[in-house]
């Protein structure tokens, strides 16, 4: 593999063609141990990004490591400038633009708020294990997150310390506003898992309606624990005893999701599966299912 971990793709290099350097290789790869090998014989030192990245079993620092950019970028001489590594560090915290399963911008229809606010906020929070803030908005857990839906402003807002912070979070929007306009009752679990195929919706799931979980094995088919950092420490994920490694989620307290990991074997590449419990038929449309899929995903991959 010819990109090093630090993300220099060492083809593109006319000092790996002229044979004046070799790839360092992904922080996974015997390359980058022999270039370690090589740095220390030459210079009686190495690359502390390289270092860091096959210490930390990390394969490339851009894609795979929560810490990028870190003081070994931004105290060292190369390979990237100051200015390349604070973009990062600012569009790392910001959302992927919300697009539908057709790549069109999620927009929420405004019907979906006035909706939400004829509702009695206080029996929603009740259905949903929520907590009613007085002033006719919700207050209620997102995975690892505290937020507030407020129907009168049209506002999303995240509880930072003892502040509230609106956020500009369009799927998360839509999901909680189809959530909380459907929800009629407290809904019990089920007990039964389903795959989206097992669901009465499941014909919505066909095509480019499909759960889109390729970034998800972009990032993890090589990295299992990572996927288990980012579901169990970062989210808070409880493991479970399916597939290799399984953890139920809670991006809502009453829906919970299941994301199923196999491990690439010498049969199947990595596999990644989410199951839900079957009373989500009652509390999202199809729709939702596949925007709150989407959202969670996103999580897992800023993990
Ligand atoms: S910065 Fe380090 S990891 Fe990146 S190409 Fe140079 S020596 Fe290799
Ligand atoms: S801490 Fe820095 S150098 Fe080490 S693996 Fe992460 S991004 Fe790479």
């Amino acid at each position: 593999m010819p990109t090093g971990a630090c993300g220099i793709n060492c083809d593109m290099c006319k000092l790996q063609l002229m044979g004046i350097c070799s790839t360092c290789g992904s922080g996974k790869s015997p390359e980058a141990e022999k270039k370690l090998a090589a740095q220390r014989r030459a210079f009686g030192g190495t690359c502390t990004i390289l270092e860091c990245a096959v210490l930390n079993r990390v394969q490339y620092c851009l894609r795979d490591c929560g810490g990028f950019p870190c003081e070994n970028f931004s105290t060292g001489p190369y390979p990237f400038s100051p200015g390349f590594l604070s973009m990062q560090a600012r569009r790392r915290s910001e959302l992927p633009p919300a697009m539908d399963w057709n790549n069109r911008p999620i927009e929420v229809p405004e019907s979906f708020w006035k909706t939400l606010a004829r509702k009695d906020p206080m029996a929603v929070s009740n259905f949903v294990l929520g907590e009613a803030d007085g002033k006719g908005g919700v207050i209620f857990p997102f995975l690892n997150a505290v937020v507030r839906i407020d129907p009168q402003k049209r506002e999303l807002a995240q509880r930072v310390e003892d502040d509230w912070l609106p956020v500009s979070d369009p799927m998360l929007t839509l999901v909680t506003l189809l959530y909380f306009n459907r929800v009629e009752h407290l809904v019990p679990l089920a007990g039964e898992l389903a795959a989206t195929n097992d669901l009465k919706s499941a014909p919505h799931f066909a095509g480019s309606h499909e759960l889109n979980m390729k970034p998800m094995l972009e990032r993890y088919a090589n990295d299992p624990a990572g996927f288990r950092q980012a579901a169990a420490h970062h989210l808070g994920g409880t493991p479970g005893d399916m597939a290799d490694l399984s953890f139920r989620l809670l991006p809502f307290p009453r829906i919970p999701v299941y994301y199923l990991y196999w491990k690439p074997d010498e049969e199947f590449g990595a596999r990644i599966k989410v199951l839900f419990d079957r009373s989500i038929e009652e509390l999202l449309t199809a729709s939702g299912i596949w925007a709150l899929v989407w959202r969670v995903n996103i999580e897992l991959l800023r993990a």
